[in-house]
């Protein structure tokens, strides 16, 4: 009954179904014996979502009100003024800067497609990159197309990037720029402050016609875990003062950082040095809500709220939060010195949920490891490695059975 439109609709998510397989395997052999690297999202040793009690207190202590009635469609106006603050901490960059509740950074990555591209343009993004950036582009009548993310030294690749926004920009009045970081999903990859220089150059530079329009979206779902939370924010200092064709939108979350996964909030927020592009950012982003979801998840907004306005509760979370950082960073430097010592190549992982092992023929790869009892996602090129689900005790074991598959699968004895 339903009507396709030029949607690639494919029934079955690759992930949720390695998932599923893990979970028959351990049900089958015991969860202690299988590694199940598919899902993004932080777990304990025991495979249990981890979830930081004070923002449950913080939700439990909201008035039925505060829970159930509508929020504004462009977002509760404390959770709008203090989402700024979330984001940025204290790089606040100069210029214009408005805010809109969204379902998560999902829903800013769906209202910047929509509203700063055209029907049938090309979203640029990385070649590694989160698969839903191709499914909302393509629900939305838009193309994906990615540029090289790294060179030869594993650094970001910016003649990539300058050759792919100058060939698009002479074919599109209009693009947007889809950019994971910091701590990139799946490569866990954060730019240096060079790296954010030459990217703005690049923009700057190839968008001097006023007539192209260039929005540069920062999806930072996981600057919660891209390090420290004062210097993981210095980037943003960058975004001030940029040409007027040029805006960043930067997408914020509490999924990851504030563990409210299922809660769906989050915002997009725009910095311009134009007030009536701001306005503008204001007005097109709400009709848009409007259009779709109506309005984001108030309790949600209320906790955001009520941690920022709370000196003491703001601690409390930070210093939970914190922990939670650490469990997963411990994971991530056992990971990278036993792939080290099993010269297991890896992308430039420096924070984050997932790591990428770039491999040829991954799926055979993946499935040499199932063999294994090792679930763990082939994603084209690679395999993503989701730090985040899986203990340190398993995370030193991995890395010689990925290197063992690989070797494997190359020589053809998969
Ligand atoms: N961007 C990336 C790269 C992600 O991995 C995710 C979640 O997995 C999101 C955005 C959005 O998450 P949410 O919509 O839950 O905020």
């Amino acid at each position: 009954m339903a009507v396709p439109g030029k949607r690639q609709i494919s029934g079955n998510d690759k992930i949720f179904s390695i998932n599923k397989s893990a979970q028959d395997m351990a049900s089958k052999v015991g969860p202690e014996n299988v590694v199940n690297a598919t899902i993004g999202a932080l777990l304990d040793d025991k495979g249990t979502l981890m979830v930081m009690p004070s923002i449950i207190d913080i939700y439990k202590s909201l008035s039925p009100v505060e829970i159930s009635e509508y929020a504004p469609i462009a977002g509760v106006p404390s959770f709008l003024e203090y989402v700024k603050s979330a984001i940025f901490g204290s790089y606040i960059p100069e210029g214009y800067i408005e805010a809109v509740a969204t379902p998560g950074g999902t829903g800013a990555i769906r209202n910047t497609i929509q509203n700063y591209s055209s029907m049938d343009d090309a979203v640029l993004t990385t070649d590694w990159f989160w698969g839903p950036y191709r499914t909302i582009s393509d629900e939305l009548g838009r193309k994906i197309d990615t540029f090289t993310m790294f060179d030869k030294e594993n650094n970001l690749n910016i003649a990539s990037f300058e050759s792919k926004v100058n060939y698009l920009l002479k074919r599109q009045s209009h693009l947007v720029v889809l950019f994971n970081a910091p701590a990139h999903n799946p490569t866990g990859f954060t730019p240096s402050h060079q790296e954010w220089d030459a990217l703005t150059h690049v923009l700057k530079k190839e968008a001097r016609n006023f007539e192209k329009k260039v929005t540069l979206f920062i999806d930072a779902a996981y600057i919660d875990f891209a390090g420290d939370p004062d210097s993981s924010r210095s980037f943003f200092s960058k975004f001030s003062n940029l040409p007027e064709n040029i805006m960043v939108i930067v997408a914020f979350s509490m999924s990851k950082g504030y563990t409210l996964y299922g809660m769906r909030s989050g915002a997009m927020i725009c910095i311009t040095p134009n007030k009536t592009i701001a306005q503008e950012f204001k007005t097109v982003n709400m009709y848009s809500n409007r259009a779709t979801w109506s309005n984001g998840t108030r309790p949600a907004m209320m906790i955001l709220s009520k941690i920022f306005e709370d000196n003491q509760l703001s601690k409390k979370v930070a210093a939970e939060r914190a922990e939670f950082k650490n469990t997963l960073e411990k994971r991530a430097a056992v990971f990278m010195d036993y792939a080290e010592k099993f010269n297991l190549e890896m992308c430039p992982y420096k924070a984050g949920f997932f790591m990428t092992i770039p491999c040829h023929n991954a799926e055979a790869v993946g499935n040499q490891l199932q063999k294994a009892s090792i679930f763990i996602v082939p994603i084209g090129k690679g395999l993503r490695f989701a730090v985040s689900a899986v203990s340190e005790e398993k995370c030193k074991i991995v890395p010689e059975k990925i290197a063992t598959a690989i070797n494997t699968v190359t020589k053809g004895n998969g």
